[in-house]
């Protein structure tokens, strides 16, 4: 906290309010010295004499130890625009997430089929066949896994009964039946079964 900021934030706003040192120390109940310590910098009003002291000016706690006040205007967009940002970056990972799932999915299963088919296809001992046949298979799965888990985390589920947003387990994922990337789950909230839809934010 900057002593001297605050001090002379204090300072300035006594005069804005037409108060001598004197004047706001009694409303206060403190002394003419701790109005001018605190406005020379030298300390900061007691927790106890705070919330007074920012009624007396009309101020939040919030602006008086920041030491300057801020437009209501400043103060409310900018929260309100950081969080839509956020929120916007959000969505745009999970986007970019979901492209990567799909590629993973594709890539794993077409690696896999074409090495079944090969591993079919082509003049080799039957040991060789089946270890080639098996690898594939396990390529599949293990490709489909990933994928299936970056759906599970990558936003949320929505439970079109009770419009309750949320991120079903790993097992809830795996063994639900599925269109596309809708499954039907149990929601958590209604305890209802139904087709939830996949959402990006909540
Ligand atoms: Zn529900």
């Amino acid at each position: 906290m900057d002593y001297n900021k605050i001090g002379n934030f204090i300072m300035s706003e006594r005069k804005a309010k037409k108060l001598t040192q004197a004047k706001l120390a009694e409303k206060l109940f403190v002394s003419e010295k701790t109005i001018s310590k605190w406005e020379n910098g030298n300390g900061i009003p007691d927790t106890n004499i705070l919330p007074s002291l920012c009624e007396i000016f009309e101020i939040t706690i919030n602006e008086l130890l920041n030491g300057e006040r801020f437009s209501a205007d400043s103060y409310e967009n900018k929260a309100e625009k950081l969080m839509l940002e956020l929120q916007k970056t959000k969505e745009e990972n999970n986007k970019k997430l979901l492209s990567l799932e799909i590629a993973i999915g594709f890539m794993g299963i077409l690696f896999a089929f074409t090495l079944i088919i090969i591993a079919s296809l082509i003049k080799i001992s039957m040991w060789l066949r089946i270890v080639l046949i098996l690898y594939g298979v396990i390529i599949a799965i293990i490709t489909s896994l990933i994928a299936l888990r970056i759906e599970q985390v990558v936003g949320f589920y929505e439970c079109p009964k009770c419009k309750h947003r949320y991120i079903p387990t790993f097992k809830q994922v795996n063994l639900a039946m599925h269109v596309n990337r809708t499954r039907y789950m149990r929601c958590p909230k209604c305890n209802k079964k139904s087709w939830c839809k996949k959402v990006l934010n909540k």
